[in-house]
């Protein structure tokens, strides 16, 4: 039996929330831009030929937060987890906030 990779497992996900945005998979993603986020955008473009077979993921990096954590491969991909419940939230309105912050200076 032949296991899906990571890379596999992420095109096939992005398909389904390409097709449905509202999509959500319990446990793991809870929306398209959760996915997309914890995947650092790796699928919305990558093609099954372009895949990394084996990633080899570094030790977990921390956000200068706190607030999630960072594994990386040489070949780019990148995880990012929520490091407390709720961080993911709280980035996505800290972006919104910095983003009117900027829009102000
Ligand atoms: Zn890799």
């Amino acid at each position: 039996m032949i296991a899906a990779t990571w890379d596999e497992w992420g095109i096939f996900l992005a398909e389904v929330f390409r097709r449905d945005p509202g999509a959500t998979i319990p446990t793991a993603y809870r929306s398209a831009d959760y996915f997309h986020w914890a995947t650092a955008d790796r699928f919305r473009e990558l093609r099954v030929e372009d895949q990394h077979i084996r990633h080899r993921w570094d030790g977990y990096g921390r956000s200068i937060t706190g607030a999630f954590q960072v594994r990386d491969c040489k070949c780019g991909a990148r995880m990012r987890f929520e490091a407390r419940a709720g961080a993911w939230e709280n980035e996505i309105n800290f972006s919104v906030n910095r983003e009117a912050i900027n829009a102000l200076v």
